[in-house]
């Protein structure tokens, strides 16, 4: 098999492989989308993925390389071990750096509609005994995304006891940060910015996000829950 067939074979694209290997050191950098503009149609408008890509998530990279730049304490660290001590750190760091993770997260959370899936059988179980159902999760996550006033994120965790949570951040906070209320392993997340759905949904957040998991990468998913709950290695 070639490694072009067996990186298929695995459900990734050079792109998505390409993101995890230059994405997470300094200088940030921003990767490119795993897929073309228009292959979330017609769940997310190529328009709204140009600019969310292009123009939000660029600047963030941006400011945060430019956040870093001025403090060499900063110099050489990952960004996830940033967000540990991120309460001690500047806003500029917190905002740009959540923003980095959070959208380069996000991006590779999404496949083309109807092509993500389903839970793998571990998390199926996982979802069963925490929140009852697919649906029953999927109905909490909505409730989270709508009761986010402003501008944040709706996460599903793995929390320290192993369990599966929904929480939600403000702005471009998220679960791997000190300041989060409620800490944990992100397996998906949404965005719900105004700038990732306005264009298309307008003021329906609700339809946005019921439409997005048409998109949602069950196989990525899943092998970021298999990750989480893995044994340690002795
Ligand atoms: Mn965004």
């Amino acid at each position: 098999m070639t490694v072009a067939r067996l990186i298929r074979h695995a459900g990734l694209t050079l792109a998505a492989l390409t993101a995890c290997a230059t994405t997470w050191a300094q200088p940030f950098e921003l990767a490119p989308l795993p897929y073309p503009h228009n292959a979330l149609v017609p769940v997310i408008d190529e328009q709204t993925m140009q600019i969310h890509h292009g123009r939000h998530h660029k600047a963030y990279v941006d400011n945060l390389n430019a956040a870093i730049a001025k403090d060499a304490a900063l110099q050489g660290k990952t960004l996830e071990a940033l967000f540990g001590g991120m309460s001690q750190l500047p806003v500029a760091v917190r905002n740009n750096g959540g923003g980095h993770w959070n959208h380069t997260f996000f991006w590779q959370s999404m496949t083309r509609p109807g092509q993500g899936g389903t839970p793998s059988v571990a998390l199926q179980a996982a979802i069963a005994r925490d929140f009852g159902s697919l649906d029953a999760l999927k109905a909490a996550f909505k409730t989270a995304g709508l009761g986010r006033f402003g501008s944040g994120w709706v996460w599903l965790i793995v929390g320290a006891d192993g369990k599966l949570k929904i929480t939600s951040t403000a702005n471009q906070d998220n679960p791997l940060m000190d300041v989060a209320a409620d800490r944990g392993t992100p397996l998906l997340g949404n965005d719900v910015w105004e700038h990732a759905y306005y264009l298309q949904y307008q003021n329906r957040r609700a339809d946005y996000l019921d439409a997005w998991w048409q998109v949602v990468d069950w196989t990525v998913i899943s092998n970021r829950y298999a990750a989480a709950t893995a044994s340690p290695a002795r």
